[in-house]
């Protein structure tokens, strides 16, 4: 069948559904702002004309038709937000045409099965503007008819190959075919703030992606041990962030020196409790972090067993330094699920760049794998008064701003 007559340019609109957001009852209304605010900053630079609401999704309304390059590049920010359940760039008729509502459905429906052959469709319409004469199901009957006529299509009203939907606005009909995926989730920011220990190894930026997407802010943290090390693990922090900032617009990196609190231990504690020991202050400080922040628990990238800092004593003995709550997204997830997810997420490859750890600086031969409290207890009282070294690595902590570059 030949297909009708083709769309006019018209300003692009895409129309954007939530998931997990419009189940949130009586604070539906918070987490759609957040997840207003979160699009908003992610597609800034965008011809944007308008976000606005309807029930159930948003409507993205540009100022005027997008290039195909452009257009990609929003999607591919929208593709990256939390809360998103799925989008859909919109054809656009005017409200008086009915005939050309008609025309456009029966293209897209053609369109679509060109672009991958389906034998049944459905129509669904949904009218926003409730005094439209012609009701949803009458609509649905009169342009299936029109594709089945032109197509050859068959109407499956339950389990359909494909869907066309029809969305009757004031001044206007929507239309679009097949939805891109979401991430799903919950915006960025709507439950609360936390502190992630960042290495630039391959497990902490996955699970600082984790907890984003349930709607945590993230602040990081980044301990390093220059002079004695190369700048490269910093760097490669700041391009975790940077790679993130596709789910998180606007982040705040924190580059804390751990040197001199490693070479303190490394002088006056065993060595086998080094890394134990490490750990602690690590936690400490992100625990005055925290607190500076406003952030109410730390994440890690720990998963039970995977090395000899991660055993289950040595988790218990590390996390009895701090009241602060931890997170541990990963602590169930296997080496090759979490290498999996971190290759989907585009931070692999960094991670996977040689550096110079700070726990790598000053290794002990044979770290203790099941580290006692009492003794790791006593080796930091034989330490003695910590507190000027912690406050003192504060402040020389660098603050890095990193933030989604604006699209042009
Ligand atoms: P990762 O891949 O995240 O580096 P790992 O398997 O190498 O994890 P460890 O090096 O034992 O594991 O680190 C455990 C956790 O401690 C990390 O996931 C991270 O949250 C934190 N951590 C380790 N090193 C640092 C660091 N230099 N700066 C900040 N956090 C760190
Ligand atoms: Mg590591």
């Amino acid at each position: 069948m030949p297909p009708g007559p083709p769309v006019a340019a018209r300003p692009t609109t895409i129309v954007i559904h939530y998931g997990e957001v419009g189940i949130k009852g009586k604070n539906r209304p918070f987490f759609l702002g957040m997840l207003k605010r979160v699009l908003q900053r992610s597609i800034e630079g965008a011809p944007v004309r308008k976000l606005r609401s309807l029930p159930g999704r948003l409507l993205l309304e540009c100022a005027r038709p997008l290039s195909a390059d452009e257009e990609a590049r929003v999607l591919e920010r929208i593709g990256g937000v939390f809360g998103v359940a799925h989008f859909s760039v919109c054809a656009e008729v005017a409200r008086d045409d009915l005939d050309g509502l008609e025309a456009a459905v029966v293209e897209l429906a053609s369109r679509m099965q060109t672009q991958r052959p389906r034998r049944s469709f459905r129509i669904v319409t949904h009218r926003s503007d409730k005094r439209f004469p012609i009701t949803s199901v009458d609509l649905n009957v009169r342009l299936g008819q029109a594709v089945v006529d032109a197509t050859g299509l068959c109407v499956d009203l339950k389990s359909p190959e494909m869907e066309v939907h029809v969305e009757v606005l004031q001044d206007r009909f929507l239309l679009y075919g097949d939805r891109r995926p979401g991430l799903d989730g919950l915006p960025v920011g709507s439950s609360g703030r936390l502190v992630a220990l960042l290495s630039s190894g391959i497990d902490s930026p996955v699970a600082a992606y984790r907890l984003m997407g349930r709607g945590c802010r993230i602040f990081f943290v980044h301990f390093h041990s220059l002079p004695y090390t190369k700048r490269a693990s910093l760097d490669l922090a700041e391009e975790l962030v940077r790679q993130l900032a596709r789910h998180q617009p606007s982040s705040r990196l924190y580059l804390v020196p751990l040197a001199e609190i490693q070479r303190k231990i490394v002088t006056e504690a065993p060595a086998p409790l080094r890394v134990v020991l490490y750990r602690r202050y690590m936690l400490r400080l992100a625990a005055l972090v925290a607190k500076k922040v406003h952030a109410r628990a730390l994440v890690t990238g720990e998963s039970l067993a995977q090395v000899a800092s991660q055993t289950l004593d040595n988790l218990v003995a590390i996390e009895e330094a701090v009241d602060t709550p931890i997170l541990r997204p990963l602590i169930g997830t296997s080496k090759g699920e979490i290498i999996a997810e971190a290759r989907r997420l585009g931070t692999f490859d960094i991670s996977i760049q040689p550096f110079d750890d700070c726990c790598s600086f000053l290794m002990p031969q044979s770290p203790e794998t099941h580290a006692k409290l009492d003794q790791v207890l006593r080796a930091e009282e034989r330490l003695g008064e910590m507190q000027p070294m912690l406050f003192d690595a504060l402040a020389r902590t660098e603050e890095l701003r990193i933030k989604l570059p604006p699209l042009s």
